[in-house]
């Protein structure tokens, strides 16, 4: 039989349901992928090789390498993640925002937006808030989930795209996707699924078919904690730094040293102090756990 291409859309009970071309195929995993490495361990988003056994089974042959893998959840070759905050209830703070975007940043996946929901909630809206992230490079969606507003942008974003939404629980995640889409009914609250030995816990996860790509059914880092970064890899966290590089040492912390370009750029406005002073916080708060 000739081997086709596929994604994984979810694993369930073993059983891997992967979407080629034209069918949803359920698959088991040949014998020797089994046995190889762990990080062979296919996840939703794989892209494999299989060979079909009837019209709607088959066998994984191989799973191809990946280009990025979410941890929590558990997902691989995502092409997008949108950072979902509210205007309002709770405010957007300026560090929480920043610190979601550092971990997008820092999780491989290419593009990064910014998703503004409950703009219904604002009186005036907080666009000298919202100017400092588009003045990063980042695209800022406005929207409300309630209202409807803002949805054919949003919708635009994700066309074609994998998505993981990510971002503080409370924003209006899930009911942004249940208002682009009932059928997306995206799971409110955590779902755990014991793995292993039932020491870990994880969120399973599924690839929704929306808009020609797919959206993630369950939120990824909806946790603020920095983990695993060092404080000398945070400035590259901060894209809009980049275009500040004539600081007089290199490298340079942003922080302590004279000639700094980065902080220079903050006292003068070019630079949004928002986004500045939460690089310094978030750089302390590194340094600290480092100790
Ligand atoms: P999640 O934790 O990010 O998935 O957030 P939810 O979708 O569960 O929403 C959290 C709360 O915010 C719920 O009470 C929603 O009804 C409310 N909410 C969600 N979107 C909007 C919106 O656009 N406007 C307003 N006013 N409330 C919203
Ligand atoms: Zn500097």
């Amino acid at each position: 039989m000739v081997a086709e291409q596929g994604r994984i859309l979810k694993v369930y009970n073993n059983v891997l349901h992967v979407a080629t071309e034209d069918h949803m195929i359920l698959c088991k995993l040949r014998g020797r992928v089994k046995k190889g490495r762990s990080e062979l361990t296919p996840v939703p988003g794989d892209i494999v090789s299989l060979e079909r056994i009837s019209s709607d089974e088959g066998v994984i042959e191989r799973i191809e390498a990946r280009t990025n893998l979410l941890q929590r959840p558990r997902v691989a070759n995502l092409t997008q993640i949108v950072v979902t905050v509210a205007a309002a209830l709770p405010d957007p703070h300026p560090l929480v925002v920043s610190r979601f975007l550092v971990l997008a940043e820092r999780s491989g996946i290419k593009k990064i937006a910014l998703c503004v929901n409950k703009m219904d909630l604002c009186q005036g809206t907080p666009e000298d808030v919202l100017a400092a992230y588009e003045a990063a490079g980042y695209p800022v969606l406005r929207v409300s989930a309630e209202q409807g507003t803002g949805l054919r942008e949003l919708h635009e974003r994700l066309a074609g795209e994998i998505t993981v939404f990510a971002g503080p629980s409370g924003a209006g995640k899930s009911s942004l996707l249940n208002a682009l889409d009932p059928s997306l009914a995206l799971l409110t609250g955590v779902v755990s699924e014991k793995i292993g030995r039932g020491r870990h816990t994880t969120r399973r996860a599924e690839l929704l078919p929306f808009a020609g790509g797919y959206v993630v059914d369950t939120p990824g880092f909806t946790q603020q904690e920095l983990t695993e970064i060092a404080p000398e890899e945070l400035a590259a966290c901060f894209p809009e730094f980049a275009r500040h590089a004539s600081c007089r040492f290199a490298p340079c912390s942003h922080s302590h040293e004279p000639s700094c370009a980065v902080k220079a750029a903050a006292e003068t406005g070019e630079l949004s102090r928002e986004r500045y002073d939460a690089y310094i916080a978030l750089l302390d708060e590194l340094k600290l756990k480092r100790k």
